[in-house]
């Protein structure tokens, strides 16, 4: 491993009901975008053209959705040590 940063393209889905925890950020793909499926899930996704350019150029990058890819930060973090989510309101009684 000579690279410290995660090697995978992180991908907007382009129907908003697929990005999860985001649905009402709206979202303007970049000019140029192509379309390319989450090689984990299948969701449709957009692919910038700087991103098309990565892919076209290491062809093995995984191309995964932002969904997937927040799981995988997650299991990676479960295979290291234990996160421990818990929710405080702090709205008041
Ligand atoms: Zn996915």
């Amino acid at each position: 491993m000579d690279d410290q940063r995660m090697n995978l393209l992180a991908l907007i889905p382009i129907e908003a009901k697929d990005r999860i925890g985001m649905e009402h950020v709206p979202y303007t793909p970049h000019a140029g975008s192509g379309r390319i499926p989450c090689e984990k899930c299948g969701v449709g996704c957009w692919i910038g053209p700087r991103q098309t350019t990565m892919k076209v150029n290491n062809p093995d990058i995984p191309t995964l959705c932002m969904i997937c890819v927040f799981k995988e930060c997650q299991k990676q973090k479960e295979s290291g040590e234990e996160v421990t989510a818990s929710v405080i309101s702090l709205g008041g009684a």
